[in-house]
């Protein structure tokens, strides 16, 4: 078991008083005057500050002789995806043109409303708009192989090829005679430091980001500009590729990602993310050192900026660059992801070791 640093104490109390979900999972509050122990996410009173100890996993808090809490349950798995939704995306992914109506669901046993607020919370969008982004994907990849945009409209189960229009331009931002670009696959991926937002081409992953990162949007927008792309949720081999890793990653027995990327950038922004690959697993390096091992001529505040722009978090590792003195420094992920991330690959190379 890896031992991992908790956030500020200010930040997780404010998360357990906003009951904030990026947080659940990451730590558990002990409440002194009680003996419970509780999710962030718990929708019990709040305690005081002061009656509030931090524990990084339920297993600590239980250790500390804290019970769990009946109402937020914490020895349970995190925001596990129920097994009917989980049979649900397996169905989906195997045939994305599937429609289902409120009474196929409830024939399975699935609650409409409850899978509304499912795909809302985990996917930002209806289960609705979430089958219409699949099948949409689908469509494009006929489009793009050559296909007619009658035979995309109909294979893919739409009733009427104005409808099928609207609703492609909408995703795309083109109409579907004119759908020359890419289309980047998305999907989420659970870590233990909260969800990653994935996604990939036909080259490799290009976009892997923490979902509550301050830039995201920035981030889509920019990507989709650059790849000249539509963003569609759905499964791609790349992705499953990178999950698989990342989770070994985050159990600490994979040291060097081989999945393979999409570094497309400027040609200094590319050179940048490259040399920061260099960088080995457990160590770190100032962005003075970056810099010149880049060459000299490039500045160090260019070779930082180039730092922050880089998309694909954790497997370009722009969490290894310090400050010269060894300090952390900003990180778009939140510096406390930053430090947890250093410690766990020194944590496991001492383990390493130890074996
Ligand atoms: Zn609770």
């Amino acid at each position: 078991m890896i031992e991992r640093a908790l956030p500020e104490p200010d930040i997780l109390y404010r998360a357990l008083v906003e009951k904030d979900a990026a947080y659940d999972g990451l730590f558990f509050a002990g409440i002194t005057t009680t003996g419970i122990f509780c999710r962030p996410v718990c929708t019990a009173r709040k305690p005081k500050r002061n009656h509030v100890v931090f524990y990084p996993s339920a297993r600590d808090a239980l250790l500390a002789g804290y019970r769990p809490c009946k109402v937020c349950r914490p020895t349970a798995p995190p925001d596990e995806t129920p097994q009917a939704v989980r049979a649900l995306l397996a169905d989906l992914g195997a045939d994305p043109t599937l429609r289902l109506k409120d009474a196929d669901l409830r024939a399975r046993g699935i609650e409409p409303a409850g899978l509304r607020r499912w795909f809302k919370k985990h996917h930002g969008m209806t289960f609705q708009g979430y089958q219409r982004a699949l099948r949409l994907g689908v469509a494009f990849g006929q489009l793009k192989q050559g296909g007619s945009t009658t035979a995309a409209a109909f294979d893919t189960g739409w009733e009427s090829l104005s409808g099928f229009g609207e609703a492609f331009k909408a995703l795309t931002g083109a109409a579907p005679s004119r759908a020359a670009g890419a289309l980047i696959t998305v999907a989420r991926i659970e870590t233990p430091l909260g969800p990653m937002l994935a996604g990939a081409v036909e080259g490799g992953v290009c976009l892997l980001e923490f979902v509550d990162r301050r830039m995201i949007e920035t981030q889509i927008m920019r990507l989709k500009k650059l790849f000249r792309a539509a963003l569609v949720p759905g499964r791609n081999p790349h992705l499953d590729r990178l999950a698989g890793e990342l989770n070994r990653y985050f159990e600490g027995t994979l040291r060097e990602f081989t999945v393979p990327l999409d570094l497309r950038g400027t040609p200094f922004q590319t050179r940048v993310w490259e040399a920061l690959r260099g960088i080995p697993y457990g160590a770190t390096r100032s962005y003075g050192e970056q810099a010149r091992r880049l060459g000299g001529a490039s500045s160090v505040r260019a070779v930082a900026r180039a730092n922050g722009d880089n998309r694909i978090a954790v497997i370009v590792p722009c969490h290894r660059v310090v400050g010269a003195d060894g300090a952390l420094t900003g990180y778009g992920g939140g510096l406390w992801r930053k430090r947890w991330l250093l410690d766990h690959e020194k944590a496991s190379l001492c383990a390493a070791k130890r074996r």
